[in-house]
């Protein structure tokens, strides 16, 4: 590991672990955090590993009252020999693609993830083993200057948080498909608008619809544009694909849809497997005419969570529409034996995605 301009004050005693057989999603923290500080003056300062512990704030700095936040997610894999991450990079560009947006500097990509290794390296105690768990990464960046004017802030703390999580699936030959709510009333995002970005206003904007999707019984939303309500955009918090017809289609990355690492990494691997990827506009009705005529194959979410989350029904107006019998396919299932097992060392990583710590 090289040497990092970063200061490491080690917690004076270890906090006691949780039960690993029960570990539920971001509930515990490990012994350490990264944390940066950035000022209009100094630039991005004092990179230190520190003590997990709560902040200090002044109530008026400017993240409680205008929202100017970034975050990322991502995780680390114990392949048993090694530690792996995937892909690592790509996160922090595309949180440096949302510090464009939102007005907040950029960082050094090179340097946040070798002191993100170095954090794991520190905390490696917490990464869970058995098959399915990981330890789940949260870089963010708040704006930190007391200050009631809706301006960017001249001041900004970076941190990242790790957090051992379960297993999505209990087993992998048993991926559940998930009922999706195709929200028409409520909209995510806008062109032109922060959708592509990961600002936390767009998740606290998902809040209500995803409350409504839950009371009806179903687990997600599928979101459409904004201005006509017609075309496919992304589920709560993942991108979507459909096959249809043979055909792999996933909607274009038009500025109002997350960039989705595992998006991504799917249209790779597809094509590396030979198949075409259509990034296009697809308009619900080209999915509920596919339905209907029987060419709709699969549907399924894609994202760092679950990576892959094959979608049994889509609620669209009064409809229930049954996408294969409910049933997992060959694709999703082939899609996630490959990804899951490149991320967690037991398949060869061909398309060299993974990063050992
Ligand atoms: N869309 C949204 C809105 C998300 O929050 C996420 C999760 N980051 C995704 C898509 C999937 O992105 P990724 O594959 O990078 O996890």
């Amino acid at each position: 590991m090289m040497a990092l301009d970063l200061t490491i004050h080690q917690a004076p005693t270890k906090k006691e672990k949780p039960d690993y057989d029960n570990l539920s999603f971001g509930k515990h923290f490990t012994d350490h955090m990264f944390v940066m500080d950035y000022s209009t003056e100094k630039g991005w300062y004092d990179a230190r590993i520190t003590p997990y512990e709560p902040l200090l704030m002044d109530p008026s700095s400017l993240v409680f009252h205008y929202g100017q936040s970034v975050f990322e997610g991502l995780k680390a894999y114990n392949s048993g020999e090694e530690v792996l991450l995937f892909r690592p990079e790509k996160n922090f560009h595309r949180l440096n693609k949302s510090n464009e947006r939102m007005n907040i500097p950029k960082i050094n990509v090179r340097f946040m993830v070798d002191a993100l290794k170095q954090l794991i390296h520190i905390d490696r105690d917490w990464i869970p083993t058995q098959e399915g768990q990981s330890l789940y990464i949260r870089p963010f960046i708040i704006a930190t200057e007391p200050a009631l004017s809706v301006k960017p802030s001249a001041q900004y703390k970076l941190m990242i948080i790790l957090s051992p999580v379960g297993a999505y699936y209990s087993n992998s030959d048993q991926m559940k498909p998930v009922k999706i709510y195709v929200e028409d009333e409520y909209v995510r995002s806008v062109k032109g608008g922060v959708g592509f970005t990961k600002t936390s206003g767009n998740y606290a904007a998902s809040l209500k619809a995803q409350t409504k999707a839950t009371e009806l019984g179903y687990d997600q939303v599928l979101w459409l544009d904004a201005l006509e309500k017609k075309y496919v955009e992304e589920v709560g918090s993942m991108n979507i694909f459909f096959k249809i017809n043979g055909k792999i289609i996933t909607p274009a990355l038009n500025g109002s849809i997350l960039d989705g690492i595992t998006r991504d990494s799917v249209i790779e691997l597809l094509r590396y497997w030979g198949y075409t990827v259509d990034q296009r506009r697809i308009s619900i009705d080209e999915v509920y005419n596919a339905q209907k005529d029987g060419t709709l194959e699969e549907v399924f979410g894609t994202g760092t969570a679950a990576v892959i989350s094959p979608v049994g029904i889509l609620k669209w107006k009064d409809e229930e529409l049954v996408v294969n019998n409910n049933e997992t396919g060959k694709l999703s299932l082939d899609l996630y034996q490959t990804i899951a097992g490149i991320q967690t060392g037991s398949k060869i990583d061909k398309l060299g995605w993974t990063v050992p710590l």
